[in-house]
């Protein structure tokens, strides 16, 4: 049976079977020390030169090898115990060794925390990039965050809801990925910009409670800290008001800190909730950094940021477009009083949305949503879509509306940011398995990537763009 580093302390005088990699091998005079890695530590194992053929088995030994040892676990002597490692007062003398794979030497140092590596080297090299320390603590973190929020919101009768992830365009501001179809030559899905209009839908479904850990796919250009795809606490609620959202976020923000992060300190609470104007006149910002100094990793200052304004010109395009999305609500008596408003000055409408932010950063943004077909039209409307283009896009959402739908909103939050803050990370790449480049290429699939002729076919599909290889 198996043993693991983190138990060795418990088997004294027992033989024990390991299996792991080589982190380190050191040749001592005679004996042979490996430092043996598992997803649990590090155990030190001993190869005395008595048993010749063991022993020279054991020079073979390289880093990275996969092994399987079996031997007696000793107390070390009291000088060579070492205090950093969870078996550190102990080390198994060897008495079989069998090597499971050999392996190549990796392209770089997997001891160090891999920040000073060419990042493009360690993408196309993740598998061996996770190994080390740093990445994995990142990933049983952000694991243990994922599970903490999924027992805290099913205790309060959240009901987590997956939704497709073929589907159709939903405006959240940024370009579609698109799916070419291929039983209906000339369609195409849109992969969801978040899941939006589907977490509406289950409202109008009865569900009351919504949350899913979500993956969202924007089509964006090379900006800052993106990823084409990334990850969010999805939340809706039913006949709750903007302050109820707010507070559940908070109350689960604050017990994630509590139970995962003790070392940290939230600067204030309850959370700071300022209006979007106070927010850009006090501090020049809609995301101010709260923090009471700056320099300390382990202060958190969150914020919630309400009020924003409704709609904004969008210059290029010549057109009223909604800040947040076309489905929050305006902070106006109905479509009357929101038409009369508008013609007087568009841009001092406010909405019933609220951002959520960390530190300086958004880590969140929701909104109460209009649950009134006519005002939802109107709307859409003031943003230049035509009654048919509407009817296309969005007929389905104002059809659902007409069967009895509960006042609602929510809010979604970006975890890959939050869990890299939380890890004092530089960037979210740092928090996700296997992130793509600034350009959305996948280095270690190589993707995206040419297809088959025979696949194009099938779909309809001809490349025309002469430059295109
Ligand atoms: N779907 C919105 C977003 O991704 C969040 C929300 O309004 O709940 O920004």
């Amino acid at each position: 049976m198996r043993t693991l580093s983190q138990d060795i302390k418990k088997q004294e005088g027992k033989e024990v079977e390991l299996f792991g990699w080589v982190n380190s091998r050191r040749d001592h005079g005679k004996l042979i020390f490996i430092d043996l890695r598992d997803r649990t530590g590090i155990t030190q194992i001993v190869f005395s030169p008595i048993n010749k053929e063991l022993h020279s088995q054991a020079e073979k030994l390289h880093s990275e090898w996969v092994i399987r040892v079996r031997g007696m676990v000793k107390k070390r002597p009291p000088r060579m115990e070492n205090p950093k490692i969870t078996s550190g007062r102990y080390e198994v003398s060897a008495n079989f060794l069998e090597v499971l794979a050999e392996a190549k030497n990796p392209p770089f140092a997997l001891e160090t925390n891999g920040l000073e590596i060419n990042e493009e080297l360690r993408m196309k090299y993740r598998y061996l990039d996770l190994r080390r320390p740093r990445l994995q603590k990142n990933l049983r973190t952000r694991a243990k965050v994922i599970k903490f929020i999924r027992d805290f919101l099913s205790e309060k009768e959240f009901i987590e809801v997956e939704t497709p992830i073929l589907s159709k365009s939903t405006p959240e501001g940024a370009r579609d990925y698109l799916v070419p179809c291929r039983l209906e030559p000339g369609k195409f899905y849109a992969l969801p910009q978040s899941p939006q209009q589907y977490k509406q839908l289950l409202m109008v479904a009865g569900l009351e409670h919504y949350f899913q850990i979500a993956r969202c796919f924007r089509d964006e250009d090379t900006r800052g800290d993106r990823q084409p795809e990334f990850t969010q606490l999805d939340l809706e609620m039913s006949f709750a008001s903007q302050e109820e959202i707010l507070n559940l976020v908070e109350e689960l923000y604050a017990a994630i800190i509590k139970k995962l992060f003790p070392e940290k300190k939230i600067s204030k609470k309850p959370f700071p909730r300022l209006t979007y104007k106070e927010a850009r006149e006090k501090y020049g910002s809609d995301k101010p950094d709260l923090r009471q100094n700056k320099n300390d990793p382990d202060e958190l200052a969150f914020a919630f940021i309400v009020d924003f304004p409704m709609f904004e010109w969008k210059e290029q395009e010549k057109r009223w477009d909604a800040v947040h999305h076309p489905f929050t609500l305006p902070q106006v008596k109905d479509k009357k009083d929101l038409l009369a408003r508008f013609k007087k000055n568009p841009s001092a409408i406010l909405a019933y949305q609220y951002d959520f932010v960390l530190n300086g950063y958004e880590i969140g943004g929701g909104s109460i949503r209009i649950y009134k077909p006519e005002l939802l039209q109107a709307v859409f409307e003031i943003m230049g879509n035509k009654p048919k283009e509407i009817k296309e896009k969005f007929g389905h959402l104002l059809e659902a509306f007409k069967y009895g739908v509960p006042p609602h909103g929510g809010i979604a939050g970006g975890l890959d940011r939050f869990i890299a803050i939380l890890q004092n990370e530089p960037n979210i790449r740092e928090v996700i398995a296997f992130p793509k480049t600034g350009d959305g290429r996948d280095l270690l699939m190589e993707a995206p990537a040419q297809v088959n002729p025979s696949q194009l076919k099938e779909l309809h599909l001809k490349i025309s763009d002469h430059k295109i290889k």
